[in-house]
């Protein structure tokens, strides 16, 4: 029923230095602490989304080492995950194209499943930094509208509020694709 716990996966990818272990720390903390160590992390929280409590797991994902591509996913994690979040930094092309791989293995790997709809939201990062800007907001527009995926330009340096909305919006894809299974 519509009382139950939702419980959701959250898989953060991306090139390196765009910015994951900033928006994870910044969602679970409010705060931007500006050196994050490169751990690879599973943190666990909940939250009241909508009214509603979720319990949820970010995993703060680092390149995996068997792999030579950049932007490479496990199958592991393509199992494990209900949802992704997939960061670049507006001034960093090679990161766009990344997550532009990224989406492109997800939904190949999901449409193998029936009925399986993976959620996504594409997150440009550092847009503080606009003064070094390569990428432009409508590249990140079109990728996200073309592969069906949200989108959000933020500064996790800047401000608690675009990160706030990134997660809400994929933890709420989330609990409509589960209520519709
Ligand atoms: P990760 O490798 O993707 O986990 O990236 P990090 O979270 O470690 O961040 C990489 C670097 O970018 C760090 O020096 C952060 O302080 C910095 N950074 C992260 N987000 C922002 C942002 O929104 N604006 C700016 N200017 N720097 C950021
Ligand atoms: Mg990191």
């Amino acid at each position: 029923g519509s009382n139950q716990k939702v419980e959701a996966n959250i898989l953060l990818l991306g090139a390196e230095n765009v910015g994951k272990s900033a928006l994870a720390v910044r969602f679970l903390t409010r705060r931007f602490i500006g050196e994050y160590s490169d751990i690879e992390s599973i943190y666990s929280s909940s939250d009241r989304i909508d009214g509603r409590e979720m319990s949820f797991n970010i995993w703060d994902s680092l390149h995996p080492q068997n792999c030579e591509m950049d932007g490479c996913i496990s199958d592991k994690q393509l199992q494990w995950a209900n949802g992704f979040i997939l960061v670049y930094s507006i001034c960093d092309r090679a990161s766009f194209n990344v997550v532009r791989r990224q989406v492109q293995r997800i939904r190949q790997c999901k449409s193998k499943h029936a009925g399986a709809t993976a959620p996504i939201v594409i997150v440009g990062n550092k847009r503080d930094l606009k003064h070094r800007r390569t990428v432009s907001s409508e590249e990140g527009t079109l990728l996200a509208l073309s592969s069906d995926c949200g989108f959000f330009e933020i500064s996790a340096a800047e401000t608690y509020h675009g990160v706030l909305l990134v997660f809400h919006e994929l933890l709420d894809l989330i609990r409509e694709a589960k209520a519709l299974r």
